[in-house]
């Protein structure tokens, strides 16, 4: 049975029946406050063994890789699941290739959490594609024809996307956008639909792991950020699909003119680590959001350590040092001040605004 409320100093966290999404319900008169008593979701990295080597793995993921093996696996889940965490995102390196993956999925389901799954495809069959109904949502990492990960695997993510939607239905991509396949978006959609497929998500491209030495070259141009509103506004109305952007991309929404009170009618929601979010890495380490290399704890710490950790700290408390230029944003209560991963890594300052923020270059 899926967790369906978790109670907060506001009110209530509400999962509804048959849906995905999280319906934040404050009391009369009680604004959402933070830090939640525990993350909504975590990202699990299970493995950093992955058979596409491709250039940009946040990862770094090896075809030999690091894997803690079930046991401490489902430890983890023990210890998200007291907390009240709604949903895991599992990823890797390669999940699929794990041989105790859908028991991992199974333990999550008894303790009421929904699992998800990315997948660059390696390993799936039609019997794999069977066993995935143990997920929530299954996504394939396809970046296009003009993507980082080399035709191989861009054909092998498609095949399966393929088996994935003859056996399940909710079935989506994960994109990474760069400035070599941006103009190449359409072409993604355009096989979402043919597939049948439930979702496009457009993930920026984030300097960590083996994708750091890459970001200079391949991060989007700025007419490309400057675009990418009215290339999603193009694309839903196209090929008529769901398209997401990641919590990184609000500086590029906001940008746009999007206003504040849309935004947040829409749940759009910008720096989530630390808060929203944490993450588990192939080592056992607890980060803030994915992407952050400062790890926290160990994952059996967690919940001594995420009422005040100094990493989740960082990111909850970011306003106390932050750019004026994003205090002073009508946008900052929904974005944070963008992603202060990509900030650090190009201005040295974890406390800078977003590079890519149109709005903080024009002040
Ligand atoms: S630093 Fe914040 S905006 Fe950037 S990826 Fe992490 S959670 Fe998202
Ligand atoms: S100025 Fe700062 S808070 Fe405002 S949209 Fe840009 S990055 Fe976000």
């Amino acid at each position: 049975m899926r967790r369906v409320f978790r109670k907060e100093r506001f009110g209530l966290i509400v999962q509804p029946p048959l849906t995905k999404s999280l319906v934040f319900v404050s009391r009369a008169g009680a604004r959402v406050s933070r830090p939640l008593s525990a993350p909504v979701e975590a990202h699990l990295s299970i493995t950093t063994a992955c058979p596409n080597d491709c250039p940009h793995c946040y990862e770094s993921s090896k075809k030999r890789g690091v894997d803690l093996g079930p046991a401490h696996w489902k430890g983890v889940i023990e210890t998200l699941s007291r907390m009240g965490v709604f949903h895991c995102a599992i990823g890797g390196g390669e999940p699929a290739i794990v041989p105790w993956l859908f028991d991992l999925a199974a333990h999550a389901r008894t303790r009421g959490m929904v699992p998800n799954l990315t997948t660059s495809g390696a390993g799936v069959t039609p019997e794999w594609a069977r066993r995935s109904a143990v997920f929530g949502q299954v996504n394939v990492s396809i970046d296009g024809p003009d993507g980082l990960r080399g035709e191989k695997v861009f054909r092998q993510a498609v095949a399966a996307a393929g088996i994935l939607r003859r056996h399940r239905g909710d079935v989506g991509i994960n994109c990474v956008m760069t400035r070599r396949n941006f103009g190449r978006l359409d072409e993604v959609c355009a096989l979402a639909k043919r597939l049948k497929l439930t979702e496009v998500e457009l993930l920026r491209f984030k300097p960590a792991g083996r994708a750091g030495s890459l970001f200079g070259s391949l991060d989007l141009a700025p007419d490309q950020y400057a675009s990418v509103i009215p290339t999603v506004r193009r694309l839903m109305l196209r090929h008529r699909l769901r398209i997401k952007l990641d919590c990184s991309m609000v500086p590029a929404v906001a940008s746009a003119g999007i206003k504040p009170r849309l935004m947040e009618f829409f749940g759009a929601s910008g720096c989530e680590g630390g808060s929203e979010l944490c993450s588990v890495d192939a080592k056992g380490n607890v980060h803030a959001c994915s992407f952050d290399a400062r790890p926290e704890c160990r994952a059996d710490e967690l919940e001594s350590r995420w009422p005040s950790g100094g990493a989740f700290r960082r990111f909850r408390r970011w306003e106390e040092k932050g750019a004026k230029i994003c205090l002073d944003c009508d946008w900052f209560e929904t974005c944070r001040g963008g992603c202060h991963v990509v900030a650090r890594h190009l201005t040295g300052s974890w406390y800078a605004p977003d590079p890519s923020c149109a709005l903080a270059k024009r002040s």
